[in-house]
Order: structure tokens, then sequence, then C-alpha cells
């Protein structure tokens, strides 16, 4: 019987690049082939020429189609088979090859709002609810609006094989956040693409949509972030490596705040735990740092750091190539 692979790829929509996919139905037994779309409908190319070519390059089982389906991440090329520019995996590839001897690993916290009804989830119409204070890790429901949508979720990351490592209600009322990692820079931010595309697909089920929206209620609320935890084999040896790269992310602020994702002054303002997008500093415990060195990182003497300012809203491929190209090329003199 024939097999349905859904293939995935990310479009050039700006600031933030969205997920895309379609269906292709597969003879039994067959590989799957390369494919196109209309790129003059993703922002992608011109009318005149809008051929885009999809080459799959992961596939996992489909854990909601089920049976022999699959879900197939794409890179997008042009049609004369090279990258093409809104194609950021590329350029990951190149970075992690070449410091691949530094055996990095990520893990990232990804988190998220759920909306219904042009309003985060669980939130009353025109109004807002009780200030910030019980929804973090909350229980109850008077606290905790979406989990259903959440336990789904985690469900069909693990039978699908994603490396999803945990999930929390975080601090407003509607946002959640789950963990992948820790993983190789490709393998990681493969992964956050098609949990991020499964958490889309399952709140359609529900009719709930989640925002990767950095700041999606101004004012005393919480933004969402993408914290992104992250270590080499060096600093998961000894202390100093670790102190070393939170130097040389401190010496490469700048070209990292403009490529943690679009809007990140709105959520780096120095409040709700945040370090402002305009400073870098990093400490042990430090949740209002840029840089946080975890306490049992710094009793043992081993392990990571995680960077605090990457957005809800950011490329995987794109932070994941800054932190390895801006530590590993510190690390090497
Ligand atoms: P937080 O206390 O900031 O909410 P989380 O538990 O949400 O922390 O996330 C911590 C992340 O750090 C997890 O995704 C985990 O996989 C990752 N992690 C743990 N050890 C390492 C390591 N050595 N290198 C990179 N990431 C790591
Ligand atoms: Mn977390
Ligand atoms: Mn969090
Ligand atoms: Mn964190």
């Amino acid at each position: 019987m024939p097999y349905r692979a859904e293939y995935i790829w990310i479009d050039g929509s700006e600031p933030t690049q969205l997920l895309r996919s379609k269906t292709k139905v597969v003879p039994d037994g067959q590989e799957l082939p390369i494919w196109g779309f209309d790129g003059s409908s993703t922002n992608q190319a011109p009318g005149n020429e809008s051929d885009c070519v999809l080459r799959p390059v992961k596939s996992i089982p489909d854990p909601i189609r089920g049976g022999n389906n699959v879900l197939v991440l794409c890179e997008v090329l042009d049609t004369d088979m090279t990258p093409h520019p809104s194609n950021t995996r590329a350029e990951l590839i190149e970075v992690a090859d070449r410091y691949a001897s530094h055996e990095p690993w990520f893990g990232i916290e990804q988190e998220y709002t759920f909306f219904k009804d042009g309003r985060p989830l669980g939130w009353p119409q025109g109004g807002f609810p009780a200030p910030q204070g019980g929804y973090y890790c909350g229980i109850g429901d008077d606290e905790v609006f979406g989990r259903d949508v959440v336990e789904a979720h985690t469900t069909a990351c693990i039978e699908s094989g994603l490396e999803i490592s945990g999930t929390n209600a975080e601090v407003m009322m509607g946002q959640w956040e789950f963990q992948i990692g820790p993983l190789g820079p490709l393998e990681v931010s493969d992964q956050i693409w098609l949990a991020r595309w499964l958490l889309y697909r399952i709140g359609e089920d529900h009719g709930i949509s989640a925002t990767l929206n950095p700041k999606p209620i101004k004012g005393d609320w919480n933004g969402a972030g993408a914290h992104t935890n992250f270590s080499t084999k060096e600093m998961r040896q000894s202390y100093d490596p670790i102190i070393a790269a939170a130097e040389a992310l401190g010496k490469n602020h700048d070209e990292h705040i403009e490529n943690y994702g679009a809007g990140i002054d709105q959520r780096l303002t120095g409040l709700h735990e945040t370090a402002p997008w305009t400073e870098f500093n990093y400490g042990v415990s430090d949740r209002g740092a840029s840089v946080r060195i975890p306490w049992q990182v710094k009793v043992e003497g081993k392990g990571y750091l995680e960077d605090r300012r990457p957005n809800a809203n950011m490329d995987p491929y794109v932070v994941t190539r800054l932190i390895t190209e801006t530590v590993c090329k510190d690390a090497e003199g």
C-alpha cells in the first residue's frame, strides 16, 4: 500500500521564517524523492521563476497518521541544487563539521504561548487574569490551560523518536515549554523544527494555536524565550573552559543579539528574568544574566552554560551555529 510522507520545510517569511508542509503519497518500497513547490507563495521566489526544490534530509515516523507514514524534514534548494538563501541549515553543517572535534552539545528550552479566540489560552475576554505567580509549573484548573495539548505533543514527540527531555507550564498563563536535547547542533535544530511542526499540527485538532511570539502580551507579563544550553567536550570535563566560553560569548554579544530572533529588544528588557539586550553579563545561578552557569555546574566544576538570550522565535540553525563558532573559534585561539 502507498504511504504518506509529509514534506516539511522552512519558508522565506520575514522577519521570522515559518513552517510549511504538504503531503506526498509514495508508492510502497519507493524512496523519498526530491520534490518541488511554488516559491512565489512562500516568499522564496519571484512568480516568473517560482520553482523551489525540496530535498529530504531527515525522516521520522508520523505519530499522527501512524502506520508507515512519515514526517520528512527538507532543505530548500534553488533549481541548480544549491542552498536557497533562506536555507540556514546548509550554513550550520559547514560550521558543525569544522568544530566537530569539540563535540558541541545543545539542549534547547522552547517556550511558546497557546492562543484561542485572539487571546492567550485561559485569559478572560477583554481583560487580564490574576497577576503572574501561580502559573509556573502550576497545577489545577484555575492555573493551567492546555495541558491536554502538551501531553499529546509530548507523546507524539516520543513516538516519533524526538529527544524531548521535559515540559513545564511557564510564568505567564497559557505559556508552556518543552526541552529537546542534549544533542549535536544539527540534530537538535532539526528536532526543534520538527517538534514545532508537531505542536502546531496537534493544536489544530484542539482548536488551539501555538505562537513563538517573544512578547505576546505587552506589559508586566513574561516573554517567551528559547534558552540554549551548551557544552563542549572540554566544558564537560572542567570549569575553566566554561568561563572561557562565557567570556567569548560576551565579546561577540552584538552579532548574537542581532540573530537571536526578531523583536528581541521587546523581550530582553532587564525585567522578567532577562538581562537587557544592550548589555552582556554572566553569573552562577543568575536568571537575570545573559548567560547563566547552573549552580550544580559550579559545584561539580564541569558541565555546561545556559545562553538565556535567544527568543522563542529564533532559528536554531542560526543560534547553534553562532554559539558553536564563537566558543570553539575562541577555544582554538
Ligand atoms: P531551566 O532550569 O533553565 O529551566 P531546563 O531543565 O528547562 O533548565 O533545561 C536544561 C537543558 O539543559 C535541558 O534541555 C538539558 O538537556 C540541557 N543540558 C543538560 N546538560 C547539558 C550539557 N552538558 N550540554 C548541553 N545541554 C545540556
Ligand atoms: Mn526550562
Ligand atoms: Mn522556561
Ligand atoms: Mn532556562
